[in-house]
């Protein structure tokens, strides 16, 4: 086991595990949890070690999220964001801004947020209206209405999309860092919903934000491009997650059925219940296999489409995978103390975020037609008079 997965292990069951269901009950996140991820190394995976982080490759570090999505999804899904965060910072911030800000993003003395969604443009992230003005000093201002907003409130640095003329299309879009006390960002009231409401997500309004040069991330021409690959990372630690929520389902699935008496048997020994399980391992095998070869391809010309696969393939499959569970504990898998019901919600919240599954079906159907563009011929049947 690499000391990574050690340390994500020591975080799961030491302070995940003992504290999920105190999570549930709040409305802000555990901001001690984070510090305590931070001494962990959970919180600049990503990041250089001069800048306090644990320079670890993509393939080193997305595990990490299958064993904290055991724990608690939502919490695993804010991690990821919080590394991707920490990324681009100090991967592509000005050295003024990264030195100032990765030290920080490093240690959990501020979480990161990343805002692309509006409410008229989710999957059409290209139909983003938020608009920057850029002015004779470099600094930005920014107006719009960003919506979906991960973290809303509790972080402290929002990297945000946002396009740099009236013209149609992404060519002009750039990312600029917002601090959350910059004058004119205001937040609104946390969504009511199916996702545990200690990650809050509310709409934020920008209005005459204005940030110096040393914020620009990515200038204008990269905002959605450099998205798109964050949102390929951000696709992949989801789908490990995932396959952390289904192996957790599984197992309190296994530990009932063994103990469950009916008929004069164990629940277990009973065929169609073996079976039902047994879909639930297949498809936990092929999600470890399609995330971890997507974590490997980050970064490659065939990391999206890997990154589509684990999305479009797991998320699914762990709701399946919770349904199921569900149903082999009969009506105790409606308990909350088995915890099967919430690993059912945030599935179907993982379905959505970062790309739909049906957004997924897109890149890859994209793919399959350049492919066909480069077959042979089959006859095709035609109609003669
Ligand atoms: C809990 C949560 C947290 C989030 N956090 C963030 C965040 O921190 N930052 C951020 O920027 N965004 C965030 N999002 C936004 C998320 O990425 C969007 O919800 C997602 O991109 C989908 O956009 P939408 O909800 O507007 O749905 P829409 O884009 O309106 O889609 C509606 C439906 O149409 C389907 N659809 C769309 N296009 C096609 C097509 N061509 N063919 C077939 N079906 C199609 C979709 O799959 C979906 O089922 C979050 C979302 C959730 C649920």
């Amino acid at each position: 086991m690499s000391a990574i997965i050690a340390a994500a292990e020591k975080h799961l069951h030491e302070l995940v595990l003992p504290q999920v269901d105190e999570w549930e009950k709040l409305d802000h996140f555990p901001r001690e949890a984070a510090r305590a991820a931070a001494e962990d190394g959970l919180l600049g995976m990503y990041a250089p070690p001069e800048l306090g982080g644990q320079g670890l490759s993509l393939a080193e570090a997305i595990p990490v999220f299958e064993v904290l999505g055991r724990g608690a999804g939502v919490y695993a899904f804010s991690l990821s964001m919080h590394n991707i965060v920490t990324y681009a910072v100090s991967g592509f911030g000005t050295d003024t801004f990264k030195q100032e800000w990765a030290p920080r993003l490093t240690t959990g003395d501020a979480m990161g947020g990343f805002v692309l969604t509006e409410p008229q443009s989710g999957s059409d992230a290209a139909g983003l209206r938020t608009r920057a003005t850029i002015n004779d000093d470099g600094s930005y201002t920014v107006n719009g209405h960003k919506a979906w907003v991960s973290l809303a409130t509790e972080a402290e640095l929002y990297l945000v999309v946002v396009k740099t003329s009236p013209e149609p299309g992404h060519r002009d879009m750039a990312m600029v860092a917002i601090p959350a006390d910059t004058p004119g960002v205001r937040f609104g009231p946390a969504y009511d919903m199916l996702v545990s409401p200690f990650m809050p997500v509310a709409d934020m309004f920008l209005e005459d934000v204005t940030v110096p040069a040393e914020n620009v991330i990515l200038p204008p021409g990269q905002g959605l491009s450099g998205s798109l690959m964050a949102i390929d990372i951000a696709r992949t630690s989801i789908a490990a997650g995932c396959c952390g929520l289904m192996s957790a389902a599984l197992d309190t699935a296994l530990m009932y059925s063994r103990d469950r008496e009916m008929f004069g048997q164990r629940e277990l020994d009973m065929q169609g219940i073996q079976w039902m399980l047994a879909d639930v391992a297949t498809d936990l095998e092929a999600g470890r296999l399609l995330y971890g070869k997507a974590a490997t391809l980050l970064g490659t010309p065939e990391g999206t489409l890997a990154a589509a696969h684990a999305k479009r393939f797991v998320p699914d499959a762990a709701q399946r995978a919770a349904a199921t569970c569900i149903q082999v504990l009969g009506g105790y898998g409606l308990l909350k103390d088995y915890g099967l019901e919430r690993l059912y919600r945030i599935a179907a919240v993982m379905k959505l975020v970062d790309g739909t599954t049906e957004i997924q079906r897109m890149v890859i159907a994209r793919s399959l037609r350049k492919h066909a563009a480069e077959l042979g011929t089959v006859p095709i049947p035609t109609f003669k008079d």
